[in-house]
């Protein structure tokens, strides 16, 4: 038996206190009669304190669950809540608003009643937060006090033995960790799909884990907690390019149809993890994909303002038509070239491989073969045709 006194102390004084307890299918309360005990599968009435002790006792799982998110958790209507939560599948505390945050299957399975949870804590849950596994469990799982710890790797480490990845403890490592990619570039984007594999946080308190889930994927859980309670803010294209000052004053001048290729080569999934929510206005929606993820992007970041500077600079340009000469086989490889490029499949592209467009050798024979002196493609301006009346 893992409750102690003091724990009965608290659960008998928590039934005694206006309203008594009504959570996760416990419900505890003292009337007239004396106590009251239920759960799902049974419910007593008319108990003597002692046999309100005993009873809670029999019902340990609720009694010790109840004690976990009150004594150990507690801050109701907070993100941080809702997030562990939701770690464990335990069922929403408040009602979805319309449109706040769907139930998605993919995402979120089913949630667990407690004797479910608890069985599933014994061998622990895994949640996936963008390229994060969590994983909720008991702290002893041969005497469930109810005190869960948490886990924290790499998506890509799930199989890989803990002994063989870097252990942390401290919340604010993740911080570093999330600052550089696998070949130790900078990340200006934290939820991008590039997060460095080969470590661990073991045994977090709940706290914890949401500090480091925070440091690497900043605003994650507060704006989904947000969303889930219909109160996303969400600030469309054009809102926030109208407030822009200074060198980015100029990107409200991209054409809407920019913005649609913005949002298409930045906030896909293979870019971005965040799920984007904003559109180009209000009732003007992009038809770029958004993504799947868990959390929301509730407005244009600043690593899409800077991008949408330079392409509303560049896109102010006139287009011309330009004569230069490629075998169909040349133009082609073109836009094998640029495929590859935007999807970062460069680095992969063996050197013997000449048959892919983007192989470094077929790359190098085009420029010796279709560049001029001025290092560039040699080309020349197709002047207006005249008019038939000229
Ligand atoms: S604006 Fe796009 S790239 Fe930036 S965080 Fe949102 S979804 Fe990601």
């Amino acid at each position: 038996m893992s409750l102690t006194d003091a724990d009965l102390d608290a659960l008998v004084a928590a039934a005694v206190t206006d309203g008594g307890v009504d959570f996760d299918g416990l419900r505890l309360d003292r009337e007239p009669e004396g106590y009251v005990l239920e759960t799902p599968a049974e419910s007593r009435a008319g108990l003597s304190e002692a046999e309100f002790r005993e009873g809670l006792a029999a019902v340990e799982e609720y009694a010790t669950n109840w004690l976990y998110w009150r004594e150990s958790v507690d801050g109701a209507g907070t993100a941080r809540r809702a997030f562990l939560r939701w770690c464990e599948r335990a069922p929403l505390e408040f009602a979805l608003e319309a449109g706040g945050g769907a139930f998605d299957a993919e995402t979120e399975s089913e949630p667990l009643e407690v004797p479910a949870r608890y069985e599933a804590l014994r061998d622990g849950v895994d949640r996936r937060w963008g390229q994060l596994c969590i994983t909720a469990r008991f702290v002893d799982v041969d005497d469930p006090s109810g005190e869960r710890v948490y886990d924290l790797w790499h998506v890509e480490d799930a199989d890989t033995d803990v002994a063989d990845l870097e252990v942390h403890d401290d919340p604010r490592d993740a911080r570093e960790i999330a600052t550089y990619d696998e070949d130790g570039r900078y990340r200006p984007l934290k939820t991008a799909p590039t997060l460095a594999s080969g470590w661990a946080f073991t045994g977090l308190s709940g706290a914890e884990l949401v500090e480091a889930v925070d440091y690497a994927y900043p605003a994650t859980v507060a704006n989904w907690h947000r969303e889930r309670r219909g109160e996303l803010d969400v600030d469309h294209w054009l809102e926030t390019a109208e407030r822009q000052t200074g060198i980015y004053d100029v990107v409200d001048e991209l054409p809407r149809e920019a913005v649609e290729w913005t949002a298409e080569a930045c906030c896909v999934d293979s870019q971005c993890l965040r799920r984007r929510e904003w559109h180009f206005d209000e009732g003007d929606e992009l038809d770029a994909d958004g993504g799947d993820g868990p959390f929301p992007c509730r407005e244009p970041c600043s690593l899409v303002v800077a991008a949408a500077r330079k392409w509303a600079i560049l896109e102010s340009e006139a287009e011309r038509t330009w004569h230069l000469e490629l075998t169909t086989s040349e133009l082609n490889q073109l836009s094998e070239l640029i495929d590859a490029v935007a999807d970062g499949r460069v680095d992969e592209i063996r050197e013997a491989d000449v048959n892919d467009g983007a192989n470094r050798y077929r790359a190098r024979y085009l420029r010796a073969k279709r560049f001029d002196d001025g290092g560039g493609l040699e080309a020349t301006e197709v002047e207006d045709a005249p008019d038939a009346d000229d």
